[in-house]
């Protein structure tokens, strides 16, 4: 695999594990890169080199896109304030809106339109988004 393939297949949830992308996902949000190269080494087996390659440019697709949604939809200061706590809230204790259960798998999605902007970088590109394990509700 080459480098691009590689952070195209991080790119692209749907192809890579589910539970990979989320601990790359929350070790990228807490800048933890040298967790984040150890990850992406175990997953695609590669070397150490290999790793920071492909995270570095893992990160600068997130911040080029993160530059572009700042463009494109420039939120007030009251916004970011908002999507901030939300964000933070739900990476904190996801738990079902209709039956309360803590029983919740996160699906991230990459969305273009909303973005959150201080709190870590992925929360300005990913939207998180939960399903109940319990009744089967997402929101
Ligand atoms: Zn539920």
């Amino acid at each position: 695999m080459t480098i691009q393939e590689m952070v195209d297949a991080i790119n692209s949830p749907k192809n890579c594990s589910f539970s990979f992308f989320c601990k790359l996902e929350e070790l990228t949000d807490q800048n933890n890169i040298k967790e984040a190269i150890k990850c992406i080494k175990d997953h695609f087996n590669c070397d150490e080199k290999m790793a920071t390659q492909v995270f570095n440019q893992y990160k600068n697709q997130i911040y080029a896109e993160c530059k572009r949604i700042e463009n494109e939809n420039p939120l007030s200061p009251e916004q970011i304030a908002y999507n901030n706590a939300v964000a933070k809230e739900m990476l904190n204790k996801p738990k079902c809106p209709t039956c309360s259960s803590t029983n919740v798998q996160k699906i991230s999605s990459f969305s273009k339109a909303g973005s959150v902007a201080v709190f870590g970088i992925f929360s300005q590109k990913v939207r998180h988004q939960f399903k109940c394990n319990n009744c089967g509700y997402e929101w």
